[in-house]
């Protein structure tokens, strides 16, 4: 059976888009093989470019904080991007790029991780998933997808000079913590599917 580390191979050799020509490093993502919290992000920058890690910057720097906020550290989660590498000036990842890499590379690393919930961070990967979906409506609650939960965030990045959003992304990761605490105390339950968190009211989605 394939594993992450032979997908993350397979990355840094890619060649399936335009943006292998422009990139230092390809970032495949990391984190523990059992991670139970699978964070994706839009795509490489700067920093995730130079050094071939996910949220090595600035933003990188949030997350952590973010993931502190409830008791989380980087090593625990596993973080990736749709895309693997770094667009042009940080621009949006296209269409066809996101079409070249997410269905070959980040759906491989969903299969092999199987995390209980995903979280997105900002529209690029929220799209991906729920491609009619706005984050300012879906933003800081759970839904299930399939047998999986999706918890979109905004992207720590959109946070850094804007006060107010970092304020939702605060307030957005404490819900994703009680959420967490939530799942815990139903987890018997949840594995018979008999159960879901009370405050939850799902909508059933069919995509994993
Ligand atoms: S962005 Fe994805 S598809 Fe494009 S070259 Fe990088 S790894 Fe390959």
């Amino acid at each position: 059976m394939e594993t992450l580390e032979q997908v993350a191979a397979l990355v840094r050799a890619c060649t399936r888009c335009g943006l292998a020509k422009g990139r230092r490093n390809a970032v495949p993502g990391e984190g523990p093989a059992d991670a139970r919290l699978l964070f994706v992000g839009e795509g490489p920058g700067y920093h995730e470019d130079q050094q071939g890690r996910p949220f090595v910057g600035p933003a990188g720097q949030f997350l952590e904080e973010l993931l502190a906020s409830i008791g989380l550290r980087r090593e625990q989660v596993f973080i990736t991007n749709i895309i693997k590498c770094r667009p042009p000036n940080n621009r949006d990842p296209l269409p066809q790029e996101v079409e070249a890499c997410a269905p070959y590379y980040l759906a491989r690393q969903i299969e092999l991780l199987g995390p209980q919930v995903v979280v997105t961070l900002g529209r690029h990967a929220l799209a991906w998933f729920l491609p009619k979906e706005s984050i300012s409506k879906l933003h800081g609650a759970a839904r299930q997808l399939g047998e999986r939960w999706l918890f979109p965030l905004y992207h720590p990045a959109a946070a850094l000079h804007n006060p107010a959003l970092r304020q939702t992304i605060l307030n957005d990761t404490a819900k994703l913590g009680q959420f967490l605490a939530r799942l815990d105390r139903s987890a018997p339950a949840a594995r018979t599917g008999q159960e879901r968190p009370a405050e939850e009211q799902p909508q059933q989605l069919s995509l994993f």
